[in-house]
């Protein structure tokens, strides 16, 4: 049929001149009606299938395809995609769109199950999206022998997870796939994630699985969205665990990967971010200037402001005792050294040399005298 010389590379190049070209003039321009239920999913967005395949099929005859051409219908172009790698939604299926905000707001409701001793959350959902977002982001395949799955993960959970949790990493995969972010592809009765027929299914089947190809696309391309996810991971379920380590075993540390730079600075936002968030957290997002906290819809709004700039030329330190809690006004008048503490830790007006009250403190966040210092001496000199 024709469209069977179809590769990956031409259909990606059709993408790219979708997105070029945006929606309406990429139809218009090849004579494509926009497509109903078909739709090829891709970098967290959503394409005309029929017309992608028509438009990249120029790689195999030399021109794009004509609507009118096809020989199969819309389900045969699903099909053709579909053995190329490409998700392909059905008709019924498209009312939700997988984007980086579905991807976000899956990676917030997880549901584990809670440890009945200590009241805390288990760590084998958020354990296996840190493992599958670290092989993501060293460029590793999508998809997982069960074999090596679950030997990686199940020492994974038995080193991160609660001291009173056995392995099982069936559970955790099982639990994804219905969430809607693991992919176990040529299975259609897939068990729920719990009990020993879950885990008989999970040795007699032995599926290669891996995060669902938009997932895995998003947390591949966007290095900021990964940080975020990560992040998020790690403060909500992993109290009281070296980061860093944990960062290191999954392959999302700096350390380990001195070969890519690209990498380096990645990590570096993570781990610029959790300390941030930690120290938000101490001061349970309150300015520690005004005692403001902004509330938006998720959540609480504050900012981790340095005191000693970081980078040249003050090189300042990124540790808890050189950050503050602070609500976006403040950060930026402490920056441009508007507001400046002295030792007593009272705040100061710089120009009048007012004071503006004393600076809020909670006993788990010690600041930097020397931090401190350096702000008054050189940034507040310098307003
Ligand atoms: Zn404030």
């Amino acid at each position: 049929m024709v469209l069977s010389g179809l590769r990956r590379e031409m259909v990606l190049a059709a993408i790219d001149e979708f997105d070029e070209l945006g929606r309406d003039a990429f139809l218009k321009l090849y004579g494509y009606r926009p497509a109903i239920g078909y739709f090829l999913l891709h970098g967290g967005r959503r394409y005309d299938s029929k017309a992608i395949a028509g438009v990249a099929h120029r790689g195999v005859g030399g021109r794009p395809l004509r609507p009118d051409e096809f020989s199969g219908g819309s389900a045969t172009v699903a099909r053709v995609l579909g053995d190329l790698g490409f998700e392909v939604t059905e008709p019924g299926q498209t009312a939700e769109v997988p984007s980086v905000e579905e991807l976000l707001r899956k990676v917030e409701s997880l549901k584990p199950a809670v440890s009945p001793a200590t009241g805390a959350q288990k760590r084998h959902q958020p354990l296996t999206l840190l493992w599958a977002i670290g092989r993501a982001a060293q460029g590793k395949p999508r998809l997982r022998r069960w074999e090596s799955t679950y030997r990686e993960l199940g020492r994974l959970i038995e080193e991160f997870g609660l001291e009173e949790d056995r392995p099982n990493p069936e559970f955790p995969v099982l639990w994804l796939h219905h969430h809607g972010l693991w992919d176990l592809p040529g299975h259609t009765d897939v068990p729920a994630a719990s009990g020993r027929p879950a885990q008989q299914w999970m040795k007699e089947r032995q599926p290669d699985s891996g995060l669902r190809p938009w997932a895995y696309e998003i947390v591949t391309d966007r290095e900021d969205i990964r940080a975020r996810i990560v992040v998020r991971l790690l403060s909500a379920y992993f109290h009281g665990v070296d980061h860093n380590r944990l960062l290191g075993r999954v392959g999302l540390d700096a350390i380990s990967s001195p070969t890519s730079r690209r990498e380096a600075v990645v990590e570096r936002v993570i781990r610029d971010s959790l300390l941030a968030d930690q120290v938000k957290r101490a001061h349970d997002f309150h300015c520690q200037i005004c005692g403001d906290r902004l509330a938006l819809h998720r959540g609480f709004y504050a900012e981790g402001a340095h005191i000693r700039p970081l980078g040249k030329p003050h090189n300042g330190p990124d540790e808890p005792g050189n950050l503050l809690c602070l609500c976006p006004n403040h950060h930026v008048l402490l920056d441009r050294g508007m507001v400046t503490i002295q030792a007593d830790l009272t705040v100061t007006d710089t120009a009048s040399g007012a004071s503006l009250g004393d600076l809020r403190v909670t006993e788990n966040h010690e600041i930097s005298q020397d931090h401190l210092d350096y702000h008054r001496q050189v940034i507040a000199k310098r307003s």
